[in-house]
């Protein structure tokens, strides 16, 4: 079928390949046009405008944060000038649940429908197709961007009717994630302090009780230091975060492991530079306690 993909960071231009390879007819936008190159070569079409990919009637958008997706969408040359009458735009950018509330009021005043489905899995995951996705919307709308979720993602999760509910459910997951290497990293730091190698810390509690595949995946990076290149950059944790935080004080929900997390990002930052993985919340951590 016919598909628009804006966003060719570390994930769209995977996700978008994935698109390709699935047969599909695939035409892509990107700020930086260079980024394309490739996908050109692959079989996919460039557009001129956001508003151009969206003429396919169904357009994917992957974008690094809110007013990246705001300006995408809006203006003589975005996504809602270029979506025909019906036409359904699929956000899967990790964005506030506040714009996405928006995006679906401005999308339906226009006739134009209007889907949320953010993903989790690091860029790796999105080339192997392995996302899972988590879509929220009008159930024939989800069900019409299916071939489109299915080339990127192993599973897509229906989490109800109004598309922020999906955003929700993925910043509870990066809070919950973010908060996991923050107490894999303490530990880790207690252990070697002691004497105990982190991999065999790691090797134990990954064998036992703590096998899911977020402590495997960051306990590793945290034991081999492995913060760049960056698969999630900081600050795209850091903008996570501060959604998180908005959402908490919109619903009046006090989140104080929030402010430790997001310190220790920021130290991270400032120490590091802006090209590090969210998971050198490990280095804020050990150098704090002198290692
Ligand atoms: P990324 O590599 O930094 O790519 C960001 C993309 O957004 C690029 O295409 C960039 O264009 C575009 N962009 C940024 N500001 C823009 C603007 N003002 N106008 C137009 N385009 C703009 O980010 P990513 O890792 O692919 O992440 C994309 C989204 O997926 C984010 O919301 C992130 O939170 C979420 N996510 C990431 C991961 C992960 O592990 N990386 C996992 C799950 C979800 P240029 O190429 O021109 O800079």
């Amino acid at each position: 079928m016919d598909i628009g993909f804006i966003g060719l960071g570390a994930m769209g231009s995977a996700m978008a390949a994935n698109l390709v390879r699935a047969g599909h007819r695939v035409t892509v936008w990107n700020r930086s046009p260079e980024k394309a190159q490739a996908l050109v070569k692959a079989g996919a079409t460039l557009a001129k405008t956001p508003a151009e990919a969206a003429q396919a009637g169904l357009v994917a958008s992957m974008l690094s944060d809110d007013p990246a997706v705001e300006g995408v969408t809006h203006g003589d040359t975005g996504v809602l000038a270029g979506l025909p009458a019906g036409g359904l735009h699929v956000s899967m950018s990790t964005i506030s649940v506040a714009l996405a509330e928006r995006l679906a009021a401005d999308h339906a005043k226009q006739g134009r429908r209007y889907l949320s489905a953010p993903v989790f899995g690091r860029p790796a995951a999105a080339q192997a197709a392995k996302l899972f996705v988590v879509a929220a919307g009008d159930g024939q709308d989800i069900a019409r961007a299916q071939p489109l979720l299915e080339a990127v993602g192993q599973r897509t999760f229906t989490v109800g009717e109004t598309p922020s509910a999906a955003n929700v459910v993925k910043l509870c997951g990066n809070f919950m994630i973010l908060s996991a290497i923050e107490a894999m990293a303490q530990s880790m730091t207690l252990a070697s302090k002691a004497g105990v190698e982190k991999t065999v810390l790691l090797e134990v509690l990954t064998g036992t009780v703590f096998g899911a595949p977020i402590y495997q995946i960051y306990g590793e990076i945290l034991a081999e230091e492995r913060y760049r290149p960056a698969g999630f950059g900081a600050p795209l944790g850091l903008k996570d975060m501060r959604l998180v935080g908005a959402a908490a004080e919109q619903l009046r929900t006090p989140m104080p492991f929030l402010g430790v997390i997001r310190d220790h990002l920021l130290q991270a930052l400032a120490e590091e530079g802006e090209d590090i993985d969210w998971s050198a919340v490990g280095l804020a951590i050990s150098r704090n306690a002198g290692k």
